[in-house]
């Protein structure tokens, strides 16, 4: 809770809360309405991005968007990724603030409060930090610290472990975000890059309200890979050393070679080359796939396609004022249009 100050402390005018969804149908009506609750206080809009279910789950936020025209939904045409998704729900908000929070209620939506707080007393980005993550396999725990640890090691960026991508960002900074481009999104490193004023708040997360983690191992590696090579050049330059280090035996074997054929022209040595040869081509093997990764990356990238694409949007602005809007029973309490979408 906001400490009494005798200032006036700074207001959203109006809050924008970001998830993407898909195939929650299970608590899609949960969230929306724990989320609904949670910033009942502000001028708010929830964008939901329906990243190309296939179960009930368009049919259930066109039923919501209906009833409430502050809940916009933007269906994507296919599914196209935790992160292209919420980069969809992004550009589409409105806010001068934002907050970006998965839809399985794993973030509590009760948290927004204190992370507008935080916004209130001058910090530009909050970010939530997991104290505890309740419900999760001691697999899933193990990997992430892992990953932690090693982006920590490898990339230019300080990213809080155990920050997820529950974040609230300024307008300031989310224009910052959203001029970042990049194919190969990983949006809680690009939110610290940009800067600004950062600050953090403690949670415990919860386990997943119903249904079950949409991220299988091989997603999860693709995405700390994705990762990895977008904040840091380290692995291609261990291609490199790996090179060096690897020559330089070659070069000490060279005189132990000669030295010990002029000894003794008997040369065992068929084992011993066959190991080095093996070994020699693994080793370039790994450094061609580490280029492979970027390679594959600059290919992304220069291809310059669009993230996602939109099949259809609901209450998105402008059709959606206060004039054109469609009748509901909220729309009696809206007093002053939402600021139009900047970028
Ligand atoms: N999600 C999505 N597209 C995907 C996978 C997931 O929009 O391809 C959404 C999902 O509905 C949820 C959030 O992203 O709201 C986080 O996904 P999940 O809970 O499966 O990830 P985890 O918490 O297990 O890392
Ligand atoms: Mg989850």
């Amino acid at each position: 809770m906001a400490p009494i100050t005798h200032t006036p402390l700074r207001r959203p005018a109006l809050l924008s809360v970001v998830a993407p969804v898909f195939n929650e149908q299970e608590l899609i009506g949960a969230f929306v309405s724990r989320a609904r609750a949670a910033v009942a206080d502000y001028d708010f809009e929830l964008v939901l991005v329906n990243d190309g279910s296939t179960d009930g789950t368009a049919e259930l936020l066109d039923q919501i968007a209906d009833e409430d025209w502050r809940v916009r939904v933007i269906h994507l045409s296919r599914n196209f990724g935790h992160q292209a998704a919420l980069t969809a729900g992004l550009e589409h908000a409105a806010g001068d603030v934002v907050v970006m929070i998965d839809a399985d209620l794993q973030d509590p939506p009760e948290l927004i409060g204190e992370m507008v707080s935080q916004w209130s007393h001058g910090a530009d980005v909050v970010y939530a930090v997991r104290r505890q993550r309740e419900g999760e396999t001691a697999f899933k725990l193990a990997t992430a610290s892992f990953f932690y640890k090693l982006f920590d090691k490898l990339a230019q960026v300080d990213l809080e472990s155990n920050s997820g991508d529950f974040r609230l960002l300024d307008r300031r900074a989310l224009d910052a975000l959203l001029s970042m481009t990049e194919r190969s999104r990983f949006l809680r490193g690009m939110t610290v890059w940009v800067g600004f004023n950062q600050t953090a708040v403690q949670y415990e997360r919860d386990a997943r309200h119903a249904g079950e983690t949409k991220y299988t191992m091989s997603r999860m590696l693709r995405f700390s890979l994705d990762a990895i090579a977008s904040f840091s050049h380290v692995p291609l330059q261990l291609a490199t050393y790996a090179g060096i280090l690897s020559a330089g035996v070659a070069f000490v074997a060279i005189p132990v070679v000669i030295i010990l054929r002029l000894l003794d022209s008997y040369l065992p040595g068929f084992g011993s080359i066959t190991i080095a040869v093996l070994l020699l081509g693994g080793i370039q093997l790994i450094a061609l796939g580490v280029i492979g990764e970027y390679v594959g990356r600059i290919f992304d990238e220069v291809k310059h396609r669009p993230l996602y694409i939109v099949r259809e949007e609901r209450n998105v602005r402008p059709d959606v004022t206060p004039e054109a809007g469609p009748v509901s029973p909220a729309r009696a309490g809206l007093t002053a249009r939402a600021p139009e979408r900047v970028g």
